[in-house]
């Protein structure tokens, strides 16, 4: 049975005294919490303050990227055995904005997607179109070459200790989100296309949704037979909403 994960991604926000305060309530809140991973992904520089308030807590946390690289000389880059070094459960690769901003390609997300692996990291791998592309009819064509050229370097079984995230690019901090018919759609894709290759990987993986998730859409989308949880961005600066978002995929009796 697949668990529940949450994992909020700060993106470039934060300081020391926000920070402080954002993971004390979210550490004291997720104490009462069962059947829900929630974790949290922090800027480099904070992943210091995250293990030292959450290291004794039921929330884990990561990076919201990695290099492929290992050490050496590749300035300003921080591998996969820095993050584990830190204490770090998960690495965020592909995120829509490193795509599109930063030029991540398919093939470099699948390297940091194999760095971060091979480390003993669990990669959260984001796949997801863009508006033009889904008003072209072309979403699961994008959304499959993003997952097979993540297969295609680390092969199907890598996906047994991995975390997909289906992000739509025109849902993310724009306040519009995919309907729950829109994102189960696309995650029985995702799902059915990992299956034909091995189904008991794809039984067993976490697949999240993440799109402007509030609390105030997220049982719905949660409850979906194969939303196994979400990747909040802007929702989860705010203790009380994400804790919110949540308790929202405890599962239900
Ligand atoms: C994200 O950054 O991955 C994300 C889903 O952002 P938001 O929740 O703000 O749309």
């Amino acid at each position: 049975m697949r668990g529940k994960l949450v994992a909020g991604n700060w993106k470039s926000n934060g300081d020391l005294v926000a920070n402080r305060r954002l993971l004390e309530q979210v550490r004291a809140s997720a104490a009462s919490m069962h059947g829900v991973e929630a974790a949290v992904c922090v800027p480099y520089p904070y992943l210091a303050q995250a293990q030292q308030i959450l290291g004794d807590s039921s929330v884990v946390w990561g990076g919201q990227d990695v290099s492929h690289f290992g050490a050496g000389a590749y300035t300003g880059a921080v591998t996969s055995t820095m993050l584990t070094d830190f204490g770090c459960k998960y690495a965020i690769v592909g995120h829509s904005e490193r795509r599109a901003v930063f030029g991540d390609s398919d093939a470099l997300v699948a390297a940091k997607f194999d760095a971060a692996r091979k480390a003993g990291l669990t990669p959260i791998l984001c796949v997801g179109e863009s508006l033009q592309e889904r008003e072209s009819g072309v979403t699961e064509t994008v959304v499959g070459r993003q997952l097979d050229a993540i297969m295609a370097v680390s092969g199907v079984a890598a996906l047994a200790r991995a975390v997909v995230a289906y992000e739509p690019v025109w849902a993310i901090g724009t306040g519009k989100t995919a309907t729950p018919a829109q994102a189960q759609a696309v995650h029985a894709f995702i799902r059915n296309r990992i299956a034909a290759l091995d189904a008991a990987v794809a039984a067993g993986l976490q697949i999240l949704y993440g799109g402007s998730v509030k609390a105030a859409n997220a049982v719905e989308l949660f409850s979906q037979a194969d939303i196994d949880g979400g990747l909040i961005g802007g929702a989860s600066l705010v203790a009380d909403e994400f804790m919110a978002i949540c308790r929202a995929a405890v599962p239900r009796a």
